[in-house]
């Protein structure tokens, strides 16, 4: 068993398109076992994303990722990372493919819908920034 932080963008708030995502990851056999609505500041966005700090699009990210209220998950199922992943289709809406959450939801490159880890090492740290152990259903 695997587990991997996912989170609906404020975007997906917005358009109110949770359901439509959870709904997809529930269908897929996707486990959730830890769930919050939450609004990040801009410092906590900072440190969420660090490794892209030295990136042009840093600024413009942590400001998109505090507009307004997300929902941060832990999803738990074998090989969740990448079948999460799968789901949610490349990072560009442009390059995702049909019937992917970005494909179908997503406006651009940075309003992309949804969060996903990208390994094993990043969703333990990012369940980290989100939950602690108690959070967690098992
Ligand atoms: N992003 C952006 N411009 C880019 C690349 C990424 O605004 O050219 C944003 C986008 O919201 C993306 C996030 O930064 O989801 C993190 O980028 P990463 O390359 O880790 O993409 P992801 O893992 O989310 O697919
Ligand atoms: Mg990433």
């Amino acid at each position: 068993m695997e587990r991997t932080l996912s989170i609906i963008k404020p975007d997906g708030v917005g358009k109110g398109v949770a359901g439509e995502v959870i709904k997809r990851m529930e269908k897929a056999g996707i486990r959730i076992c830890a769930m919050k609505m939450v609004r990040l500041t801009p410092e906590q966005a900072g440190m969420f994303y660090a490794v892209h700090r030295e990136r042009p699009f840093f600024h413009s990210l942590t400001e998109f990722m505090t507009s307004g209220p997300i929902i941060a998950m832990v999803l738990e199922g074998e090989n969740v990372i990448a079948r999460n992943r799968e789901l949610m289709g490349a990072t560009n809406p442009k390059d995702a493919l049909p019937g992917t959450i970005r494909r179908d939801f997503a406006s651009d490159v940075e309003k992309n819908i949804v969060h996903g880890s990208d390994g094993p090492d990043t969703a333990a740290q990012e369940i980290k920034f989100f939950f602690n152990d108690l959070e967690i259903q098992r």
